[in-house]
């Protein structure tokens, strides 16, 4: 009998079989697709030699992961690459703000009446950020918090909405940005705690940078998978699990699945149906004959470049995704450009981009002139420059990865209470009505993105019963 059966091999999951493995139980992962990864994988999606992230590409959280830094994926390939600036949010004057390394050329890009407001903001937190990241990412009690007046004043800070934070800022250029940083996690900009995620996303930048993996996301989970193997677990691909029947023997399941895949394999009942499902997106990525002509400088250096006029234009293209049921005719983008710090991405003088823009969920038009639309504002001549590109939607985006159900990323609605405890008001997330059953995905806290931290967090959970039993 196996100590652990982990089901799904995105970051949650792989994260959760190597934290299990390391303490010395044995593990076998079973995977639905041909490869591991998930929402963090790279394929050749349109030319050969251009080598494309289909889900995650900037990792703002994985670089700053408790998790992750304190696994030795370095010696298994994982190589971080930082672009001049993290990210650049131009401007329709053909002026661009940025989220740069250091807070100063940040606060500057912002005019001399926000400067010293932005400054404000992030720099009590800055010093602190790698024990603030550990205990917000640890909430709901897996751990005490290191620094309890820290977190305290971070929830102060961020729990409210953040059109309220955003009132700090007297001008256009910083309220845009931070809008901008809010939409990643397709949070309506009023909604409970979106002062906290666009304050993460900030912080991140200034203190350990938004990075891309060398060679693309999937070295990060082939990083993690090596190690695995390493340490003596077992990987199956191809494997989709519809049954618990279908594993082997083991004294605990843990699934890097949605709540409501979970109820249905492991047969929960109704337990997970109050369990809601956000927007979805609509991704596009390109092949690219140059670099993409943005009109303002600041893009060109910078791996993320965020698309949308100002704070309205963004708080509309949310709405209208999450809660009008339309797509927005102007919608707010995130770009990513590999290509700019990474030559291995793409054959020389050529690119790779990355963008995204939201829709409602399940919806099934195809977004990609009005994208283009939005890039030709910022960026004349980007229609020119394309050699191919592969579009996915939500039913696409569905096909590939059952957790991102209707095109939800973020395997659920990142709104109202949910945003924090999900996936129902408990405190022990990671456990399910079965004793043996554990949900280990970004449904559970700390939330989506690349991080691993719910894996983590399930593991701490999984051991401690198995060392009980
Ligand atoms: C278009 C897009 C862009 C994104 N951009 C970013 C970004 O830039 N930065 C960032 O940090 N995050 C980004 N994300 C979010 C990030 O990818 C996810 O939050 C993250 O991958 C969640 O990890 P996970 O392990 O919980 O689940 P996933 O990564 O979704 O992995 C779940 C795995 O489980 C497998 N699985 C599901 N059901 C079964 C089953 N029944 N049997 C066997 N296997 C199963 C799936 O095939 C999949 O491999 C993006 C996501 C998308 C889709």
């Amino acid at each position: 009998m196996l100590d652990a059966v982990v089901v799904g091999a995105g970051p949650n999951g792989l994260t959760a079989a190597v934290e299990l493995a390391r303490r010395g139980f044995t593990v076998a992962l079973f995977e639905a697709r041909g490869t591991v990864g998930g929402g963090a994988r790279t394929e050749e999606l349109t030319l050969p030699g251009f080598r494309h992230d289909p889900c995650a590409a900037a990792h703002p959280l994985a670089v700053s992961s408790p998790a992750f830094r304190a696994l030795p994926l370095d010696r298994y390939g994982l190589q971080w690459l930082h672009p001049e600036l993290p990210m650049a949010h131009p401007f329709p004057d053909g002026t661009a703000a940025v989220l740069a390394r250091s807070v100063a050329e940040t606060a500057a890009s912002f005019g001399p009446r926000d400067a010293g407001a932005y400054r404000r903001l992030v720099e009590p937190f800055l010093p602190r950020w790698d024990t603030l990241v550990r205990d917000f990412m640890s909430l709901p009690l897996t751990a005490l918090p290191r620094d309890p007046v820290t977190l305290a004043r971070f929830g102060l800070t961020g729990l409210p909405p953040s059109t309220w934070l955003m009132r700090r800022f007297t001008g256009e250029r910083a309220r845009t940005l931070f809008a901008g940083l809010v939409a990643h996690v397709m949070a309506p900009l009023g909604g409970f705690a979106t002062g906290a995620v666009g304050l993460v996303f900030a912080l991140a930048a200034h203190a350990r940078g938004w990075p891309l993996a060398r060679g693309g996301s999937q070295s990060l989970s082939d990083a993690l998978a090596a190690y695995l193997k390493d340490l003596g677990g077992a990987v199956h691909t191809d494997f989709e699990v519809k049954r618990l029947d279908d594993l082997p023997p083991a004294r605990a399941y843990v699934f890097d699945t949605s709540p409501t895949a979970l109820a249905r394999i492991a047969g929960l009942g109704r337990h997970y149906d109050g369990y809601r499902y956000g927007p979805g997106v609509f991704k596009i990525d390109y092949a690219l004959d140059g670099p993409v002509p943005w009109t303002a400088e600041a893009p060109r250096r910078a791996g993320t470049v965020q698309i949308g006029a100002d704070s309205h234009e963004i708080g509309a293209a949310l709405r209208a995704a999450s809660r009008e049921g339309r797509a927005p005719d102007r919608p707010f983008l995130i770009t990513v450009q590999p290509s700019v710090v990474d030559p291995t991405r793409a054959p020389e003088g050529k690119h790779v981009f990355w963008v995204y823009g939201h829709v409602p969920h399940g919806w099934d038009g195809d977004l990609t002139e009005a994208i283009e639309r939005q890039l030709e504002r910022y960026a004349p001549g980007f229609r020119d420059r394309v050699l191919a590109r592969a579009t996915a939607g939500p039913a696409q985006l569905a096909a590939r990865n059952a957790n991102y159900v209707g095109g939800d990323i973020a395997t659920g609605a990142v709104s109202g209470l949910q945003a924090l405890l999900r996936p129902r008001l408990s405190l022990f997330p990671y456990r399910t009505p079965h004793p043996a059953v554990f949900l280990c995905s970004s449904a559970t806290p700390p939330g989506p993105g690349v991080h691993g931290m719910s894996g983590h967090n399930a593991a701490k959970a999984v051991w401690r019963r198995l060392r009980r039993t």
